[in-house]
């Protein structure tokens, strides 16, 4: 550690090949920081052998009560409605607690810091991947674990080197750094990788892991089961698709976890597997609620399937929360309207982004008349010229919000749509929201009500009892 910051005055950026070589250091468990944060989480047995971590990215609580809605609506009520992980809060052993999401330098966290605070159990500043300017590279979970012999898995719908999958295994200055991310989750083992960013991936990389069997779509990955070995699944060479717009050849979250799980827990000396459902939160910073809505559902699935499994055994701590808000989504209209927001939504057909997508490819003159045609044909909404007008006055220049972080193209047309699917955004950015924390399994006694985000390392540290 010594030699990479020597080599690199400016610690912000390293050059590629420190980055690399600190990365054996940290396999070989070569002198690294130590996360803190045991503060307040007391020492458990140790009694887990097991630790799955679900993170919903970017999960306001508007968006976890709409969803619940929504299934609740769609199933027609009945005790097994709605929210799957509101369902555990009544089991037995199950705890809850109230957690902080801020960065060190801001009350507003990015995932970096905030899947950071987790992954090593330091309050970062805003962009680093368990990597502070002073301490250097602080040793993430996943490299923790395999030294104790576990094995490690990472899950994604966003890209596998996306910031909070990266959180848990990779030491960078920057989460844009996604290419070096890329060689420290084959370098430093990881048993798993199931998501997207096949473009961080290139085939000298691959070919420099023979031992990695790599799938690209679901039917190839469902043949693959019957291995073993590493896996690295890389369904799109960006994000994966948003569920709402998913195609078959994309695997969902909740089939892609259970591969995982059925995989890592081969392993006698148990595993570390994080879960992530990443574009809960890229469709909050659309301002697309069916995007957020549908890819929550997708994630209650996927807690419903993990939880199953773990409360069949008693090996398992499972871990269930968000790293922060984002937009923080609320249906806020009244009465016959708040039903009907409710049954426009579960009519749609194809995310707002979707949509956007489709119209940037047009010239810009067609663009009212293409929204229109879009939204009646995919939201099946009916819009007026006025919401027209109104949801385009950024391409023109013009003002459209008086809250000039809510003055872009999204949140304008996030705005107009809100008169259809009932919910409101305040802004396009992240929020700074205290968020649940659900912990399920031996460890899960040790969770206070009240934590802070970056406390949550200790606890998983603790219920494996890992050095
Ligand atoms: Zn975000």
């Amino acid at each position: 550690m010594t030699e990479f910051r020597a080599e690199t005055p400016d610690a912000r950026q390293p050059s590629r090949r420190a980055v690399l070589g600190a990365g054996v250091g940290l396999l070989a468990g070569a002198g690294l920081a130590r996360g803190v944060g045991a503060r307040r989480v007391e020492r458990g047995p140790g009694r887990a052998r097991n630790v799955i971590f679900l993170v919903a990215d970017g999960m306001s609580i508007g968006t976890f009560t709409i969803a619940d809605m929504v299934m609740r609506q769609r199933s027609g009520g009945g005790p097994d409605a709605g929210s799957a992980w509101a369902r555990l809060w009544g089991m037995p052993g199950v705890r809850r607690s109230m957690m902080s999401t801020r960065a060190a330098d801001s009350l507003v966290t990015d995932s970096a810091a905030g899947g950071s605070a987790w992954g090593c159990g330091r309050r970062l500043t805003n962009g680093s991947i368990c990597f502070d300017a002073q301490a250097g590279e602080i040793e993430p979970i996943l490299v923790t674990a395999k030294r104790a012999g576990k094995s490690t898995g990472l899950v994604s719908t966003a890209r596998i080197t996306h910031a909070t999958p990266a959180s848990f295994v990779a030491t960078v200055p920057s989460r844009n750094m996604e290419r070096i991310i890329a060689e420290q989750e084959l370098a430093r083992g990881v048993d798993v990788l199931l998501g997207g960013g096949a473009k961080f991936f290139p085939d000298d990389l691959l070919a420099a892991h023979p031992d990695v069997e790599v799938v690209r779509d679901a039917a190839s990955m469902r043949r693959a089961a019957a291995s073993s070995g590493r896996l690295l699944g890389l369904f799109s060479d960006d994000h994966m698709s948003y569920e709402l717009d998913r195609g078959d050849a994309e695997p969902h979250l909740r089939e892609m976890s259970m591969l995982a799980i059925e995989r890592l827990s081969r392993n006698p000396e148990g595993f570390v597997l994080q879960i992530e459902a990443g574009r809960v939160d890229h469709g909050g910073h659309a301002n697309d609620f069916p995007a957020m809505l549908h890819d929550m559902i997708a994630f209650e699935e996927t807690i419903e399937a993990v939880s199953k499994w773990a409360m069949a055994r008693d090996d398992t701590l499972v871990i269930i929360t968000t790293d922060h808000g984002n937009g923080g989504p609320e249906l806020t209209v009244y009465k016959e309207d708040s039903y009907r927001a409710i049954e426009t939504l579960l009519a749609c057909r194809h995310t707002l982004s979707w949509m956007l997508g489709q119209l940037r490819s047009t010239p810009r003159e067609e663009w009212p008349s293409g929204f229109r045609e879009l939204v009646a044909q995919h939201a099946g909404v009916t819009l007026s010229d006025e919401e027209v007008e109104w949801a385009l006055r950024p391409i023109r220049g013009e003002r459209a919000h008086g809250f000039g972080e809510a003055n872009t193209l999204v949140c304008s047309v996030g705005a107009v749509m809100a008169n259809h699917f009932g919910v409101g955004f305040v802004s396009d950015n992240h929020t700074a929201e205290h968020v649940e924390a659900t912990a399920i399994g031996p460890g899960a006694e040790a969770l206070p009500h009240r934590i802070e985000n970056y406390e949550l390392h200790a606890l998983m540290v603790n219920a494996m009892a890992l050095a």
